[in-house]
């Protein structure tokens, strides 16, 4: 009688487990990671610092000429980019931001937030605290985590191509020094120049669909040696001897 008790007990506390397990694997996030963990699934409708997180990773896919917002709201546009993140990822086309799509933005993702191939001293070759430019270090600094982002789906786009950034952040001081414009958006962090290979103008034409509504390359007065690409409100994008 005692032995057949603990059995069901025993049984008992399996299926206590098992159910255990399930429930765990149902709500947890999907994965903890150095960088950041996101504490649920996240689809439209749906607002907060995780969907703003979630945007930071995507912004390299907004539509062709468009910034994506990130304003922490899972709207249209965050849906249709996270559609275009699935869709160059190979993954499930549904717009949700589930375990399949968080757990390929863990992929990409260092322990620092950068994405896998860009780290934060190629876009600073200026200093080493993001100080002295027109927004506060920790601003450029973000800044120039989102440039990054972008590039990386533009790297992929490409092929899985390296791409190579000549100067990212500038203080006003390396801004003046290398003969930059005073109102340049390097001194926000907003801006990458992008040198080597693939062409320039393969760069300046690909940068028009990974969240960059500047972009000056090829043709355009001191551009022939690099494509700069930023952000700034209004899309303005000048390449002429690439078309553009
Ligand atoms: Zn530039």
């Amino acid at each position: 009688m005692f032995r057949r008790t603990l059995r069901i007990a025993a049984a008992l506390l399996l299926t206590a487990t098992a159910s255990l397990v399930v429930a765990t694997t149902t709500a947890a996030p999907a994965q903890a990671d150095t960088c950041y963990t996101w504490p649920r699934y996240l689809h439209a409708g749906m607002t907060g610092d995780d969907v703003r997180q979630l945007q930071i990773r995507i912004s390299g896919y907004p539509a062709y000429g468009q910034v994506l917002a990130l304003d922490g709201s899972y709207g249209p546009a965050t849906e249709a980019a996270v559609r275009r993140f699935q869709q160059a990822w190979g993954l499930t086309v549904d717009g949700k931001a589930g375990p399949q799509t968080l757990g390929k933005i863990y992929d990409l993702q260092d322990g620092d937030c950068t994405p896998a191939n860009f780290s934060y001293s190629e876009m600073n070759r200026c200093n080493s605290d993001w100080s002295g430019g027109a927004v506060s270090a920790s601003t450029a600094k973000f800044n120039a985590l989102v440039v990054m982002w972008k590039l990386e789906a533009m790297r992929h786009a490409l092929g899985d191509v390296s791409i190579n950034i000549s100067s990212g952040f500038r203080s006003y001081a390396c801004n003046s020094a290398v003969g930059g414009s005073p109102t340049s958006k390097h001194v926000y962090g907003l801006a990458a120049d992008l040198i080597g290979r693939p062409s320039l103008c393969t760069l300046a034409k690909q940068s028009r669909y990974h969240g960059f509504n500047l972009i000056l390359g090829p043709g355009y007065p001191d551009h022939n040696d690099h494509t700069h690409v930023a952000t700034q409100t209004n899309l303005y994008w000048e390449a002429p001897s690439c078309g553009i």
